[in-house]
């Protein structure tokens, strides 16, 4: 029974201006005194704006101050950008963990390596199993997707109930798994839906997504026409891809072999849930060396172009037992995620180079479906579901309001699209946000947690579009210069015109008079001296190139 002050509320923090770094709670109760729960915690990717950041994650800081009132922590699949963020923020929320057994497997080897494994309280829980977390009764719904066991999760409460989709698409053949449990969502529906929070992903796109099954057929085939050796690169986490490129293979008298970490990763759990289990052993990188050509398959990590995965590596001719020349194939059975362009097309042309064929999804449109709803199944999951409130997550600001607009369209009586960080509530009365709350991002930079617009990124951003500058000068006890400025460029051109010896005895005089004009007191203190010798340089580079490098000034004294 709901009592006359409770709300029942939705707040994203992370998830809602973005593809990524979901991190939704819901709240019920009275505003000073919610109870809470956390759907996904993940994180999103770094790009080349910002260098030397490969991992984004949402910051828990307003939920943390709640943090005894969070009632669990429940995640909805293993892809990373849904329960990524787990080993890095679980210390900061301190809630038990509620999984399926495959995405059970993955976070435990994840909180292995962060140490965290005897610490977090995971439950498993079976598919179509049920959670009960105080006014929470939850129930798995079992969905399609592109990973083993995506669920759909109906929230029941007091004030009603949420079905909180998760990724999905309607596969009628997802090879691994079971099929969208539409009866389950139609249930549903006819008890009632009071909101559907609902992927977005694919709201731009019309018709289906298409079936896993589509990408058999078509793989099968095409690697029968290949001649010399085969890679496919598709995402790890995607089993049933793997198990039909892997089928793909034997079909064609070719043995497999697991190129990358995260392959090997994805089948020791696949077979710990009981998949991949009829396939013929892999064979080792340095066994398939013992193969002809024409028999053997390698199945890749890195067909998003990330320099460290193995097919960046083989398309270098830096990996160590894998090598792809002319005559052999690179076949793509993935698509190019919006900002690793750049990184991808470096590796199609290396490998190019090399004399690899390609087989991409621009050209052979049948090796790679999406893994989301497009148009047509959106329309059928909310024909299933009937909600009061349609609120669009799990993408960036023209998703979600398409996605508004195409609720509306459906009949859907409200439709509401909020920003990471804006409490919605849900109920009592019509769907309204009611409060803001502080939302944003989170870096790992060289392993450390550090906020979105810390120096050490903006440092480095900045010495990468200007360059760097490092100066130093040696003072005796009186401050009278003993030797230097001394001055070194990084990053910054010089020619012939102006050699480099004369640009850096330019920049050690201007920094030697800026100091001859400061008065015996300042000079006493290294912070004026700094100054002044950094706002010299600074000085004559803008006069130099026109750009303000990072200068680094560094004052000894003997
Ligand atoms: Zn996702
Ligand atoms: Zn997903």
């Amino acid at each position: 029974m709901a009592s006359k002050s409770d709300e029942l509320v939705f707040l994203p923090l992370g998830g809602s201006n973005e593809i990524g770094m979901n991190f939704n709670l819901y709240g019920f109760g009275p505003p000073h005194d919610r109870r809470w729960i956390v759907v996904d915690l993940g994180v999103t990717f770094g790009d080349q704006l910002t260098p030397g950041v490969d991992i984004i994650l949402p910051d828990p800081s307003y939920i943390e101050e709640y943090a005894d009132r969070i009632l669990g922590i429940v995640l909805t699949h293993a892809h990373e950008d849904h329960l990524g963020a787990v080993a890095w923020l679980w210390p900061r929320l301190r809630a038990p963990v509620y999984a399926t057994p495959f995405t059970a497997f993955l976070l435990r080897e994840k909180l292995r390596e962060a140490d965290l494994l005897d610490e977090v309280e995971i439950h498993e829980v079976a598919l179509g199993g049920k959670i009960q977390l105080g006014p929470f009764d939850i129930e798995l719904i079992t969905l399609t997707h592109s990973i083993p066991e995506p669920n759909g999760l109906a929230i029941k409460t007091p004030l009603g109930t949420i079905l909180h989709t998760g990724d999905w698409k309607i596969d009628p053949e997802p090879l691994l798994g079971s099929v969208t449990d539409q009866d389950a969502i139609r249930k549903l529906g006819d008890e009632g839906v009071l909101a559907m929070v609902c992927d977005s992903t694919n709201v731009f796109v019309d018709g289906t997504a298409g079936s896993e099954s589509d990408v058999r057929a078509t793989l099968i085939p095409l690697i029968g026409q290949m001649k010399g050796k085969v890679a496919v690169a598709c995402f790890a986490s995607n089993v049933a891809r793997m198990d039909t490129a892997a089928r793909a293979g034997e079909a064609n008298g070719r043995r497999v072999c697991l190129v990358g970490r995260s392959m090997h990763r994805m089948a020791a759990a696949a077979k710990s849930v009981g998949l991949m289990q009829d396939l013929q052993p892999f064979i080792t990188e340095q066994d398939a060396k013992n193969y002809p050509s024409q028999g053997i398959l390698y199945l890749c990590t890195g067909s998003q172009g990330e320099p460290r995965a193995a097919l960046s590596r083989i398309a270098e001719g830096t990996h160590p037992h894998v090598a792809l020349g002319a005559g052999d194939a690179c076949v793509f059975s993935s698509r190019v995620i919006p900002g690793n362009e750049i990184p991808i097309r470096n590796l199609q042309n290396n490998l190019a180079d090399r004399g690899v064929r390609l087989y991409t999804e621009r050209d052979h449109p049948g090796i790679h479906v999406s893994g989301h709803p497009c148009r047509d199944e959106l329309a059928e999951m909310y024909r299933w579901a009937r909600p009061q409130i349609a609120v669009p997550t799990h993408g960036e600001r023209r998703h979600l309001l398409e996605h508004v607009a195409f609720a509306r369209d459906l009949q859907v009586p409200q439709q509401i699209a909020p920003r990471n960080g804006d409490v919605v509530r849900l109920a009592p009365g019509r769907a309204e946000i009611v409060d803001e709350v502080p939302a944003g991002r989170l870096y790992v930079d060289a392993g450390v947690v550090v906020p979105e617009n810390g120096d050490a990124l903006r440092e480095r951003r900045h010495a990468a579009h200007n360059g760097m500058i490092a100066v130093s000068v040696v003072l005796d006890g009186r401050s009278r210069i003993v030797a230097g400025p001394a001055v070194k460029a990084v990053g910054l051109p010089t020619d012939d015109d102006y050699p480099l010896d004369e640009v850096l005895d330019d920049l050690a005089e201007a920094a030697e008079e800026a100091l001859k004009r400061l008065s015996g007191d300042a000079r006493d203190l290294d912070d004026s001296v700094e100054t002044a010798l950094s706002r010299a340089v600074k000085k004559a580079s803008q006069r130099i190139w026109g750009r303000r490098p990072v200068v680094e000034t560094t004052v000894l004294r003997v």
